[in-house]
C-alpha cells in the first residue's frame, strides 16, 4: 500500500475545505467523512460534509472504540471514523480535515501521517473570510478567532505550516510536501 494519511488543521475560514476540494478535484484522494454532533449549516448534507449523529450515538462510539481521534469543542464532539479510513486507505491518499488536538492524536496511532498546518497570511484575513462565508453568528465567528490563537500555536508540532494565501501555490505546495514524504517512505 503506497497511500498516506494526511491531517490539514488550522483555524476555521483559513481554507482547509476549499483546499481539500482542490486535491481530490485532482484524483487520487479521499476525505475521510468526520461524525459531528454539531447542526448542520444550511447546504451541507448527512454523508457528505459530516455523518451527523446524536451524543448519544457518538458516545456510544467512543466506548466501542470507533474512532481514530476525536475532539470536544463549540460544545460539539467530533471524531474520524475508524473503519472508514481503513477502508479507504487500501485504495487511495486519505485526507483528514480535523483540529490540532486531532491531529495530535493521530500521529500517535499513525506515525507517518504527514501532519500540515494551514494558517492565513494574517488575522484581518481570516476573519474576513470566515465572515465572507457567511454561515456563523457575530458570537460564534468570535468564539472561532479566539480557537485559532491555540491552533497556530500548536504548529510546531506539526509536520509542516503552509500559509493559504494564494489558494494554487498553497495547494501545490501541500502536493509537493506529499510527493516528498511518499519518496521517504516507500523509496
Ligand atoms: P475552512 O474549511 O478552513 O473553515 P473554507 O475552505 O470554508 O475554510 O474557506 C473559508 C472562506 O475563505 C471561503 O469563502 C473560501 O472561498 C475562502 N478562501 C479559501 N482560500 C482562500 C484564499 N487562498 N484566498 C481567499 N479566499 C479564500
Ligand atoms: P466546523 O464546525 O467548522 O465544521 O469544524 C470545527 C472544527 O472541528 C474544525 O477545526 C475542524 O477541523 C474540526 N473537526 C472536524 N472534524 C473533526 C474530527 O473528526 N476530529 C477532530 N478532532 N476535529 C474535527
Amino acid at each position: 500500500m503506497k497511500n498516506l494519511l494526511i491531517v490539514l488543521s488550522g483555524p476555521s475560514g483559513v481554507g482547509k475545505g476549499t483546499i481539500v476540494k482542490r486535491l481530490i478535484e485532482k484524483g487520487g484522494y479521499a476525505l475521510s467523512i468526520s461524525c459531528t454532533t454539531r447542526e448542520p449549516r444550511r447546504g451541507e448534507k448527512d454523508g457528505r460534509e459530516y455523518f451527523f449523529i446524536t451524543k448519544e450515538k457518538f458516545l456510544n462510539m467512543i466506548g466501542g472504540g470507533g474512532f481514530l481521534e476525536y475532539s470536544n469543542h463549540f460544545e460539539n464532539y467530533y471524531g474520524t471514523p475508524k473503519e472508514f479510513v481503513e477502508e479507504k486507505l487500501k485504495t487511495c491518499n486519505v485526507l483528514l480535515e480535523i483540529d490540532v488536538d486531532g491531529g495530535l492524536q493521530v500521529k500517535k496511532s499513525y506515525p507517518q501521517a504527514l501532519l500540515i498546518m494551514i494558517a492565513p497570511p494574517n488575522k484581518e484575513e481570516l476573519k474576513r473570510r470566515l465572515l465572507g462565508r457567511g454561515s456563523e453568528s457575530a458570537e460564534k465567528i468570535e468564539k472561532r478567532l479566539s480557537r485559532m490563537e491555540y491552533e497556530l500555536a500548536q504548529s510546531g508540532k506539526y509536520d509542516y505550516t503552509v500559509i493559504n494565501d494564494d489558494l494554487n501555490a498553497a495547494v501545490v505546495q501541500i502536493e509537493n510536501l506529499i510527493k516528498r514524504k511518499k519518496e521517504q517512505i516507500y523509496d
